[in-house]
């Protein structure tokens, strides 16, 4: 078992099979999620021996930098990580007025498919586990000497596909023994596994989720989205409801407008009907281009008309905007020239 994916309850357990006190958990606990130690010899007030025990029994998960890039706009930095196993991944770290978010994965590739994404088109090569869940935040945290507000799962990976180490992650992370960030600063991005969204929001946590929508009806959406061949959009919307039913949190509907694809007027009025009674919010991406795919992103006026089409409809609307514009590879695009040896 994963050391740094233990509950505090759990590693307590763990160092009483060692013959050790709770209070020796509790400070093992707050050494890897607070001071975010790299290696136990850094924990200094653990006896020696108990820390060589430990070295030999629980390899500490840690995230290495293999390549971070720098935007001279507005200080955005894109990170590229090594996994333990040698896998790579992406995270970003992004600043707003209200302070500090970082992306994270969830997972090594994806098995989704969507049609314009980067991150899906070598597929899933595994899940994340909590631990490299968060040690993306301890890494950038780490490297940057600030402290992190808000989380936003919405990197390479499908969250709601590696469901339970996506709840471990965020007991973990919200843990006021922990970095405690708040619930309510932790948005996941999904493409809509309606079980899973479901379930969720029976937990009644916080957490708001984010759901890439992209089409306004189940023909498009199955054209961009294979997941839509499993679930409708009138089912999404549905567990969307009942997400907001539950836990009071506002949705969130991802809309990455595809020139010529998703983005006409007529379009607009159809997503409109569709959020009709909904307490929802817009967030409208223009595509950025993958190389491997020709999709093209909207034109600035076509952005603009498709926003005012659902703001006349009452609809709550923002354009995304576009933070690294410099360094702003597609998502999954950094891992894929890192790992075909084009280097970054
Ligand atoms: N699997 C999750 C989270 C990862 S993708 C999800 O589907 O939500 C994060 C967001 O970026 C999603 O809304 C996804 O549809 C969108 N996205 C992926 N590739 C994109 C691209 N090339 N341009 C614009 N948005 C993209």
């Amino acid at each position: 078992m994963d050391i740094k994916s233990m509950t505090l309850a759990e590693l307590t357990a763990a160092l009483a099979e060692l013959s050790e006190p709770a209070y020796r958990a509790k400070q093992l606990y707050a050494w890897m999620h607070v001071r975010l130690a790299t290696a136990y010899e850094e924990m200094t007030n653990l006896p020696k021996s108990l820390r060589e025990k430990l070295a030999e029994r629980y390899p500490l998960t840690v995230l290495t930098k293999a390549v971070r890039l720098d935007s001279k706009l507005d200080g955005t930095k894109k990170y590229l990580f090594r996994l333990p196993d040698g896998n790579v991944i992406e995270s970003v770290r992004m600043e707003y007025h209200h302070g500090v978010s970082v992306c994270i994965s969830s997972q090594v590739g994806c098995r989704m498919g969507c049609t314009f994404c980067a991150s899906t088109i070598g597929g899933l090569v595994r899940n994340l586990t909590p631990s490299e869940m968060a040690e993306q935040i301890y890494a950038i945290t780490r490297d940057t000497g600030e402290r992190v507000s808000n989380i936003v799962v919405m990197g390479t990976g499908e969250p709601l596909d590696n469901y339970d180490n996506l709840l471990a992650f965020l007991r973990i992370i919200t843990d006021e023994n922990g970095l405690h960030i708040s619930q309510r600063n932790v948005t996941i991005s999904t493409c809509g596994l309606v079980p899973k969204l479901r379930s969720l929001a029976d937990l009644k946590l916080a957490v708001t989720p984010a759901i890439s929508l992209h089409a306004p009806n189940d023909e498009l959406r199955r054209k961009l989205m294979p997941v839509a061949n499993s679930f409708s959009v009138r089912e999404l919307i549905d567990a969307a409801k009942y997400y907001t039913e539950k836990t009071g949190r506002r949705m969130t509907f991802e809309y990455s407008l595809i020139a010529g694809v998703n983005d006409s007027g007529a379009q607009a009025k159809e997503l409109a009907a569709l959020l009709k009674g909904l307490s929802a919010h817009v967030n409208l991406i223009p595509v950025n281009p993958v190389s491997e795919r020709d999709y093209k992103r909207s034109l600035v006026k076509n952005v603009l008309h498709f926003q005012k089409m659902l703001e006349n409809e009452g609809i709550h609307v923002t354009i995304r905007r576009e933070l690294g514009s410099d360094i702003n590879a597609a998502c999954g695009q950094l891992r894929r020239h890192y790992e075909s040896g084009s280097g970054e």
